[in-house]
């Protein structure tokens, strides 16, 4: 059964709604607070996390007048706190003020932060029983089952707001999950979707970083491109639906006009659409069980005229063929694979190692480490480390 809770004591319309924004400074947490400013009183801001970005996130506190900010460096403390002086905003810093921010009492947190270090925090609003608005992927590939577990027993809500999820979300008959025949989610293509693989081999982090629909962080733009990120999606999906390997599905779709699909037994398939514009999924997200205005940009059918779609080549995007391997291993494999990419993918930014080895590196660890059972955090936190421990070594030998 899902822990996406469909049915849950509607919240207040008229305002204040408690809100955590984990990863402020970045993509999608900027895009919230947009959401947050264009709406004053709906939300009231509890804390706002960021790991590097002093001026970006003591901007963000100001404007929405958040209580509490956590920043991970512990260095960048003394600029944090210069920075909010006489606003009465409390500030910490370190990887446990960023778990804080998630224990702290906000009704909805929405996860934002990149990669396996959003664990700590999103676990702990999972614990007290909080709404969370995921857009973390990596912390449901590397511990879904610890994560959906905990969930279950605190009575979390688990809401997702990447944009597939949201659209499967949006059409996923909850109450009887038995008649969806297949959760099918579209995935853009990437830059590089008619690329040979020898055209990829010299391609440059501006390249892949050049999403031909959305504009994003570094991180997933690179695992777009490599179609990782659809790898780690379809993860994500068996984490929040519940249905089974065999009943999910990927397809190239280059307009991303339709989100994702479900496809119920009497052959019916029924699509979320929308402009791509995260602003609507992380609303819905936010409001639901309601639906809010949005400002984003309105579908204009006529104009894109075509909607087209493509079997994903696997050959040539080896990295979603190992999350395919990854997800039907199960046990480790998904954190293994998540934490070697997250290593690969920190390499090819850093200059270290073309386009084509992150996959190489993400194959290798997998082959070193196999699968193991996943039956706790102490088993995710152990497969993390070693995954990144072998990544960083294939790394160094390149
Ligand atoms: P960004 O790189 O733009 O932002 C990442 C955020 O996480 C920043 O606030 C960053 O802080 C913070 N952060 C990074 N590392 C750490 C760390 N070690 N500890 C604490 N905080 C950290 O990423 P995106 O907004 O693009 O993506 C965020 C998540 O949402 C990812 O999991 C991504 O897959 C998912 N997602 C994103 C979409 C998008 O459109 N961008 C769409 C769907 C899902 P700082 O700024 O200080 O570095
Ligand atoms: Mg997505």
């Amino acid at each position: 059964m899902s822990v996406v809770q469909a049915e849950r004591t509607l919240r207040s319309a008229t305002a204040g709604t408690s809100l955590t924004i984990l990863g402020a400074t970045g993509s999608v947490g900027k895009q919230t607070l947009d959401l947050v400013a264009r709406n004053p009183g709906r939300w009231q801001v509890e804390a706002l996390t960021a790991n590097s970005d002093v001026d970006g996130l003591a901007a963000a506190a100001r404007a929405c007048n958040a209580r509490y900010v956590a920043i991970g460096d512990e260095a960048a403390y003394p600029a944090l706190k210069a920075a909010l002086a006489g606003t009465g905003i409390e500030v910490a810093a370190g990887a446990e003020a960023v778990r804080e921010a998630g224990a702290r009492p906000a009704e909805i947190v929405l996860t934002a932060i990149v990669g396996a270090a959003g664990l700590p925090p999103t676990l702990a609003a999972v614990k007290r029983g909080a709404t969370l608005a995921i857009a973390n992927k990596e912390t449901l590939v590397c511990a879904g089952p610890v994560v959906t577990a905990l969930a279950r027993a605190s009575g979390a809500t688990l809401l997702p707001v990447d944009s597939e999820h949201n659209a499967i979300f949006q059409v996923f008959d909850h109450a009887a999950p038995e008649r969806v025949r297949k959760v099918i989610l579209t995935a853009s293509g990437g830059p590089f979707r008619t690329f040979s693989r020898e055209a990829m081999r010299h391609v440059s982090v501006k390249d892949a970083c050049a999403h031909p629909v959305w504009s994003m962080g570094a991180k997933i733009s690179i695992d777009s491109a490599t179609l990782m990120n659809k790898g780690l999606e379809l993860i994500e999906a068996e984490q929040l639906f519940a249905v089974g390997h065999a009943r999910l599905d990927v397809i190239v779709h280059p307009q991303s006009v339709i989100h994702s699909m479900v496809e119920y037994v009497d052959g019916s398939v029924l699509a979320q659409m929308g402009t791509p514009d995260m602003r609507i999924p992380i609303a819905y997200a936010l409001a639901w069980p309601e639906r809010i205005e949005t400002p984003c940009a309105r579908l204009d059918l006529a104009r894109i005229v075509n909607l087209s779609f493509e079997a994903p080549d696997l050959e040539r995007f080896p990295a979603l063929a190992l999350a395919w391997e990854a997800l039907r291993a199960g046990g480790s494999a998904p954190c293994v694979l998540n934490a070697a990419n997250e290593i690969a993918v920190a390499a090819f930014i850093a200059g270290k190692v073309g386009f084509l080895d992150i996959a190489d590196v993400v194959s290798r660890t997998l082959d070193k480490t196999g699968s193991g059972p996943l039956d706790g955090l102490d088993a995710v936190l152990e497969a993390d480390r070693l995954a990144r421990e072998i990544a960083t070594a294939l790394v160094a030998a390149r």
